[in-house]
């Protein structure tokens, strides 16, 4: 099969495309022809050495296709079911092999390329804004990178459960993106300082909750955006890791909370995985989850792929078609 494997850690250029054996799926286990594999900034830390994988490695971690063997005890599936999955190492290729029980069908009138787009992003906005800090009508809530894959989801799901919703974005054209999504205010954090614009927005109040994924450049002024017992969650670091900070802060600002969630522990258990992307895929098929899949690449071009992540070119979801 060809895939993507990286044999050394650095910039886009070590994601090489290569002949490889195709994996043979052991007991639990499904072989599933990939159809879409979805982009996530999570593979560039990977990439980049600062998750640590044993070299080499096929990147990746979330795809949709069709199952095509099953191992022993690969009960619950058969041949040719459609599945999609995310947090499985290897999805950079033509096939992956998956434990089953973390595989999950993709209801009719979803497409595998709306459900590759839809799972890793879609259940991490999921979990920021029913469990990390559950919204509640009325809320102000701030959300960093507004037009990007995590962001435009998040902003539709903050908006049904009633938020008022202010969102930073780097463009012009980003920022039509997230009002078309739903924010109700947008900031042109290039341009403006943000935490200063929150507070004319709000009153002088600050926001309940702030959802930073872009980090370093961001975490100061996020936590100066918070309304007293605010909650900071920190869920990425696109822009680079938050350095060492100092936690009396969080007094003298205001009794404030900080978290780092990651998807993994949101879907820890079997039901919690299904009740998720139940969620979100549903929602899709209803469509009442809007996904913007504008950025699809053959598996050839990962390279290009990462550089149009990192370089904050794409917006919505960005593909790789095998
Ligand atoms: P995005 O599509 O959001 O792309 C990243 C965006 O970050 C860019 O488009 C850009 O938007 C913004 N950004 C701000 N500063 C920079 C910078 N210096 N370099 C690059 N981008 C910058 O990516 P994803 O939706 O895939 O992921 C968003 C974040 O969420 C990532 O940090 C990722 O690690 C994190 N994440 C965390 C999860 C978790 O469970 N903890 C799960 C999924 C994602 P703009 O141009 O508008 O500033």
């Amino acid at each position: 099969m060809r895939a993507i494997q990286i044999s050394q850690t650095g910039g886009a250029e070590v994601l090489t495309l290569r002949e490889l054996s195709t994996p043979k799926p052991g007991p639990g286990e499904a072989l599933i022809q990939i159809e879409a594999c979805g982009v996530n900034f999570i593979d560039v830390y990977f990439r980049e050495g600062r998750y640590a994988a044993a070299l080499p490695f096929i990147p990746g971690q979330e795809a949709a296709g069709v199952v095509a063997a099953l191992g022993p005890e690969g009960y619950g599936l058969k041949v040719g079911d459609r599945v999609a999955w995310c947090g499985v190492a290897g999805t950079y290729a033509e096939y992956a092999v998956a434990p089953v029980n973390r595989l999950v069908a993709i209801p009719d009138g979803v497409s595998s390329q709306q459900a590759a787009a839809a799972m890793l992003q879609g259940m991490t906005a999921h979990y920021l804004a029913y469990s990390t800090c559950a919204i509640q009508a009325g809320d102000a809530v701030l959300i960093h990178a507004g037009a990007g894959g995590v962001g435009l989801l998040l902003i539709q799901m903050a908006k049904r459960l009633g938020a008022r919703v202010i969102t930073t974005v780097s463009t012009e054209e980003k920022a039509a993106l997230a009002c078309a999504a739903g924010a109700d205010e947008v900031i042109l954090y290039t341009r403006e300082d943000f935490a200063a614009r929150v507070r004319e927005l709000t009153g002088g109040a600050g926001v309940r909750v702030v959802y930073d994924s872009v980090g370093k450049t961001t975490f100061e002024g996020s936590l100066a955006s918070l309304q007293p017992r605010g909650l900071l969650a920190l869920f990425g670091g696109s822009s680079g890791a938050v350095p060492p900070f100092d936690l009396i802060q969080l007094s003298t600002r205001g009794s404030l909370y900080v978290t780092r969630p990651t998807l993994k522990d949101y879907v820890a258990t079997h039901e919690e995985l299904l009740r998720r992307s139940g969620d979100v895929l549903g929602w899709v098929a209803e469509g009442n989850l809007k996904l913007r899949i504008e950025h699809r690449y053959p598996l050839a071009e990962a390279a290009q792929a990462h550089r149009d992540l990192e370089g904050r070119k794409t917006t919505g979801k960005v593909l790789l078609i095998p």
